[in-house]
């Protein structure tokens, strides 16, 4: 493809790429990631892949959905993992496309040792996943130095199909300052109760950032105890990711989207004695 450096790896027949997309928005993809749409003869792709991404597929590439579309029942996974398979032993350089990056709550691993079992040849391509590049565009930074040291991500969705159960959550509300939670609006009735339960504030601040990176990316600052009432009251809708910590407060400072739109960005938004009150 033009303007990608030469050295990129050339597509063999019958391998897998399983890469990343990103969020969504096509300019937070790798030129890997941008490399293997160029190559692929198939791209099997997962709902959360959007059409601007797909869009830069080279046009004699088949499109594979291998998603969740219209309420129907999500395709299999040993069904896709059969499929990529399939593809990869026809001898189609197979283009495995998946939202954010690949082993970030992506099922990518169990892919991969699908492929290994069958002695498949695979790369990987990360991808910058939601919990970081959905939060760069919500104006809200995962660490600052005067608020945290530490992230946790969670998945609000187990293997059961309900919150993980084996999670700790009074160990989780005592040790991890900012949480960040994947596919976990359904569930956030449940979760901020749990944390509030084990000793979390109600005030603390909460953002649910729907679509992000995407045009119709919507944001919206609550606390914990009001998050789940109030994502119901504004019809937030999936894919959305949830943040719990003090680092939310920072985007009256850093939405730089909203700046963009005309919104007055605040330099201090912690206020002067932000590193006195710093734990
Ligand atoms: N592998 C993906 C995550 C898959 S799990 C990654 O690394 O990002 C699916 C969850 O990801 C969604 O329920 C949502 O919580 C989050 N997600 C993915 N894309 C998103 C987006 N554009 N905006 C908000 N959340 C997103």
């Amino acid at each position: 493809m033009d303007g990608l450096p030469s050295d990129l790896p050339t597509f063999e027949a019958g391998w897998v790429w399983l890469t990343g997309a990103g969020p969504g928005d096509p300019g937070l993809l790798t030129l890997h990631a941008l490399n293997g749409l160029g190559q692929a003869d198939v791209v099997v792709y997962d709902a959360l892949v959007g059409d601007g991404v797909l869009a830069l597929a080279n046009p004699a590439c088949r499109m594979e959905y291998a998603g969740k579309r219209g309420g129907r029942p999500s395709a299999e996974q040993p069904d896709i993992s059969h499929r990529l398979v399939q593809l990869a032993r026809a001898g189609k350089r197979v283009l495995r496309l998946k939202g954010g990056d690949p082993f970030v709550f992506g099922r990518g691993a169990e892919e991969a040792f699908a492929l290994v079992a069958a002695g498949v040849p695979f790369r990987v391509v990360p991808g910058i996943t939601a919990g970081i590049g959905g939060l760069a565009h919500a104006g809200i930074p995962l660490t600052h130095r005067d608020i945290n040291s530490a992230v946790t991500f969670i998945t609000g969705h187990g293997a059961s199909g309900g919150v993980p159960e084996a999670l700790d959550w009074p160990a989780i509300a005592a040790g991890a300052p900012v949480i960040v939670l994947y596919m976990a609006l359904r569930h956030l009735r449940e979760i901020s109760g749990k944390l509030i339960a084990a000793g979390r504030s109600e005030d603390e601040p909460v953002a649910l950032i729907s679509r992000a990176s995407l045009a119709d990316q919507r944001v919206l600052e609550t606390t914990l105890g009001a998050c789940a009432g109030d994502a119901e009251a504004a019809r937030i809708e999936p894919p959305a990711l949830i943040v719990i910590g003090e680092v939310v407060r920072l985007r009256a400072g850093l939405d730089w989207l909203g700046a963009l739109a005309g919104k007055t960005l605040r330099a201090d938004p912690l206020g002067t004695d932000a590193r006195a009150k710093a734990v």
